[in-house]
């Protein structure tokens, strides 16, 4: 009886969703982008039904009880992804104190957070990044115990609204890594944050532990600590991770850490942020995704680490040199007033324009190829019969001037308008 009393109001929910996208929409595209070719085309409408893109063609009629959609003076791409987020972490910071201060002061601070609380940040943040834009999330830890498993699963059944979320649960890292205040006496004041695992069957049993408790990726932390993971002890991890159909993003900040994890064979880096043409060229033969975290000026500066921007938007334009595969990927976790997590995650493409991205490519590190890196390519990150309705439009032209992107006026999630 008590399980029943619980699960119903979000059944409730849950049906009500259902319904209200029982009804076809037919949306009206002025201009419709295609990631992929960098291409658009005019007067294109789309069909939705049952939250499923089943049309697209200049000349769709509206089914009988169709709600139509007038886009015609803005321009519709597929919804938006962020291969970097840490939606249950918010902190304030004071700035100017450097990586590893900040990093003691974002765990002190977590850790005296409840993991209800972690909860509700993760809601907020996840309504804020839907209505920027962003329909797709991976989320790569930092959720304490927990807490993005069930913020997965509170969107995946309707009772909040959020992207989808392709979430990490807990990091995991050598011992101590990451988090800068252990003490002798206190070794565990990582956790729940992190899970420790230094030989090979703690690797197992950790990634095991993330897997039976509803994580999507394996997130690892090869070198935020004086002791690496080695090129063995990735391919344990990776090993482990694929076992169970995951794939594994990697922490590296430095050459040594990002060539590491690229032998070891992950999915993806992140930060990367110094990475040599050298470095970035081995990642691109062994198929490893960049997810730079690219901060622009501004967030730079609010996280306490100005020099970090020149160095992303010049390892930036070496990846671009390079060819390497690009995820956008944002890791903002402070807040600003007046700003929200979604419109500090979509000013990152200054840094992209800034190191001479063109729109098209811009476009395509939030779409298609984040949309393959994350594991979603064959529902989500394109417009076209049998994809998910994940869509939003904009004013002006992203293929002209990416900047447009930061003024998203209609979001459409699995058909449902958000935004409008
Ligand atoms: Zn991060």
């Amino acid at each position: 009886m008590k399980r029943r009393a619980v699960l119903r109001p979000a059944l409730l929910l849950l049906a009500l969703g259902l319904a209200a996208r029982a009804q076809p929409v037919l949306i009206r595209a002025g201009r419709l982008v295609d990631p992929a070719t960098g291409t658009a085309s005019t007067g294109q409408q789309i069909l939705i039904e049952a939250g499923v893109i089943r049309a697209v063609g200049p000349s769709l009629a509206a089914p009988p009880g169709a709600q139509v959609v007038d886009l015609s003076d803005r321009t519709v791409l597929p919804g938006l992804i962020d291969a970097h987020t840490h939606l249950c972490l918010t902190m304030v910071t004071q700035g100017g104190k450097g990586l590893n201060e900040l990093l003691q002061r974002l765990l002190g601070a977590t850790l005296l957070e409840t993991n209800a609380r972690r909860v509700l940040v993760g809601v907020v943040n996840a309504r804020d990044m839907l209505a920027s834009g962003f329909t797709t999330v991976r989320d790569v830890g930092n959720a304490g115990n927990y807490a993005d498993t069930e913020l997965r699963r509170a969107v995946e059944e309707g009772m909040v609204p959020g992207p989808t979320i392709i979430n990490a649960g807990r990091i995991i890292t050598p011992m101590g890594g990451q988090y800068h205040g252990l003490q002798p006496e206190r070794p565990d004041l990582g956790e729940p944050e992190y899970l420790y695992a230094d030989t090979p069957d703690q690797m197992r049993e950790a990634v095991r532990k993330n897997v039976l408790f509803g994580a999507r990726v394996i997130k690892i932390v090869v070198d935020d600590q004086p002791y690496l993971y080695s090129v063995e002890d990735v391919k344990t991890l990776v090993a482990e991770a694929a076992r169970a159909g995951l794939k594994v993003a990697a922490h590296a900040a430095t050459e040594a850490g990002v060539r590491i994890a690229a032998e070891g064979g992950v999915a993806s880096i992140e930060h990367a942020y110094t990475a040599s043409a050298e470095a970035l060229q081995l990642m691109k033969k062994k198929n490893v995704y960049l997810v730079g975290t690219d901060f622009n000026r501004s967030a730079s500066e609010a996280m306490g680490m100005a020099d970090y921007h020149q160095k992303v938007v010049d390892r930036l334009k070496r990846a671009r040199a390079v060819g390497v595969s690009i995820a956008y990927g944002t890791d903002i976790v402070f807040p600003v007033p007046g700003e929200t997590r979604g419109t500090l995650s979509i000013a990152g493409i200054e840094s992209f324009q800034e190191a001479g991205f063109t729109p098209a490519e811009i476009l395509r590190t939030m779409t298609t190829s984040a949309a393959k890196l994350l594991g979603v390519d064959g529902q989500r990150g394109a417009i076209r019969p049998g994809m998910a309705a994940d869509l939003v439009a904009v004013p002006g032209d992203p293929l002209a001037d990416a900047s447009v992107l930061r003024r998203v006026s209609f979001v459409m999630k699995d058909g449902k308008v958000i935004r409008r």
